[in-house]
């Protein structure tokens, strides 16, 4: 079998929801034209890895019967649709999670769908996703002047998609496990105390990916534009796709994504196209929201009276083996159904209160035993797959990740520092973990070299800055040390990335030249 020939495969979940069906076709799918395991994605998806060319309608086609679908994971269109995972039934969330799902179709491409469909699943236009009344209606605004592409099957798209992905999530006011300044439009949705849905504050321009050696390439987080009520958001969403649309650079990739637009022309640009030419409503300056968090949803939680959902970690966002079993039998056997993290970890929903023992009892067997103490370092530590998955791979990421992790923490330990670390790697400067939100981060630059990022923050507010570029993975402790006896001499009450962001560039980057 010639590794040319495999291919990988990403589904559209938005919000991250997993019905249970799917979820068990999925297993199915994996065990038999797959590598056998499944992939959380940091966007709240599932990948398949390891599907042989000749394979691939088989499994989109099952997919699809499952009702779930592959269309616009990937290519210049807009992609998963990110929120927050738990499935907490209080308005604010069921706004948030509903949203999500709106956006999402809202955005599916329309003649895009059919050609999917006679592709993958025989013209089969019983699956087409059939977006609600409301989504639609404001449809019908991809034909109106300046949003409208002047094609009419694809009205927002037009005959050539967008010049880039394009990245959307939507959370509730301080929930910021969708690493929300990360996207091209950032949702931030207010329901009023009677549990209406009011309206939405915007941030638009964020984008992880960048290449080494290219200073015309660079992590941005998204600027604040302002606050619309609920009624036009669906028109501001259009609206900005457009402007990417018809403004964002079509000459080079590796400057088309939005946030290059942004930084080409500014906020004040964007915000006066927007009411000279395409949304032409007033858009209010933002609405306060509470401190962000970055939040897991691990451990037990209650669902409803009747319910409770259960987080499990899983390192690097892999499942597999044991525990990939387990799930499928406690899914099918409880009728479960699953939620995956931006984190890449699972939420196992709507467990009856009978039924949590039982479950419990199950759990432990796999390893997943005190929930409630889960090792800090590892519970938010992301890596992306790397080699040998990923083709723009330079080094690795999840196959190591374990052992840098071990190092890390001995290293803390061996310091008496009992505070913890927001960690990420990657295997190549596209950052699909989001990397240059940690507060330490590797980002792959060679054979076992990384970049050494640092100085994000622990709830993903602030961008970190590279100190090193081509760090040898085994220099690591002796790298570090040094700005880990500052940090803890310092103030031990300060986040390490808070520590670094209080530091002057360059005394961090002599502290580290004396090193290295
Ligand atoms: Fe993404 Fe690069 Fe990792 Fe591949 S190696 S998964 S492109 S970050």
């Amino acid at each position: 079998k010639s590794k040319d020939w495999q291919m990988m495969l990403r589904l559209r979940s938005p919000g991250g929801e997993i019905p249970g069906n799917l979820f068990l076709s999925l297993d199915e799918l994996s065990d038999k034209l797959g590598n056998g395991t499944l992939r959380v994605t940091t966007r709240q998806a599932f990948q398949m890895h390891g599907i042989r060319k000749d394979n691939l309608k088989e499994v989109i086609k099952s997919i699809v019967n499952s009702m779930g679908s592959t269309l616009a994971a990937c290519g210049d269109i807009n992609r998963n649709v990110m929120a927050p995972a738990a499935p907490f039934e209080t308005a604010e969330y069921i706004t948030a999670r509903t949203l999500a799902v709106k956006v999402a179709d809202l955005l599916t491409p329309m003649a895009g769908q059919g050609t999917f469909l006679e592709l993958w699943a025989d013209g089969d236009l019983e699956y087409t996703i059939k977006p609600d009344k409301e989504i639609e209606e404001n449809r019908k605004l991809q034909f109106k002047e300046n949003v409208f592409s002047g094609t009419k099957k694809e009205p927002l798209y037009g005959s050539t998609y967008l010049p880039r992905k394009f990245k959307c999530a939507v959370t509730v006011p301080g929930d910021n496990s969708v690493d929300l300044l990360t996207n091209d439009i950032g949702i931030v949705a207010f329901t009023s105390k009677e549990g209406s849905f009011e309206g939405c504050n915007f941030y638009i321009g964020g984008g992880m990916g960048r290449t080494h050696n290219n200073e015309e390439t660079f992590a941005r987080i998204a600027d604040p534009l302002g606050y619309v009520e609920n009624k036009d958001t669906y028109e501001l969403i259009q609206s900005i796709v457009a402007i990417q649309r018809d403004y964002g650079d079509r000459k080079s990739r590796k400057n088309s994504r939005m946030k290059y637009l942004l930084h080409r022309k500014g906020i004040k640009w964007f915000k006066k196209i927007l009411s000279d030419k395409y949304f032409r409503k007033e858009i209010k300056p933002l609405r306060k929201e509470p401190e962000n968090k970055l939040i897991d949803y691990l451990g037990w939680h209650k669902q409803n009276e009747d319910y409770f959902f259960v987080g499990l970690p899983l390192l690097s966002g892999r499942l597999s083996g044991k525990k990939k079993s387990l799930i499928r039998d406690l899914v099918k056997e409880n009728d479960l159904y699953l939620r995956l993290t931006p984190n890449q970890d699972i939420l196992l929903c709507n467990i009856p209160n009978k039924n949590k023992s039982k479950i419990k009892k199950a759990l432990k067997k796999i390893g997943y035993d005190n929930l409630n103490d889960i090792n800090e370092i590892q519970r938010h530590a992301l890596a992306c797959p790397a080699l040998p998955l990923c083709g723009l791979a330079m080094t690795e990421a999840e196959r190591i990740l374990p052992e840098v992790l071990t190092r890390i923490e001995n290293l803390l330990t061996d310091m008496n520092i009992e505070k913890t670390i927001l960690f990420r790697m990657t295997g190549c400067p596209n950052g699909c973990t989001r990397p240059y939100m940690a507060e330490l981060a590797l980002v792959g630059s060679g054979q076992n070299k990384y970049q050494l990022w640092l100085g994000g923050s622990k709830n993903l507010q602030r961008l970190a800055k590279p100190y090193l570029q081509r760090m040898e993975l085994d220099d690591l402790e002796r790298t570090i040390q040094p700005l880990l006896e500052l940090w803890k001499k310092s103030s031990a009450e300060k986040d390490f990335g808070d520590f670094i962001n209080n530091q002057t560039e360059s005394f961090i980057t002599n502290l580290l030249s004396e090193i290295n």
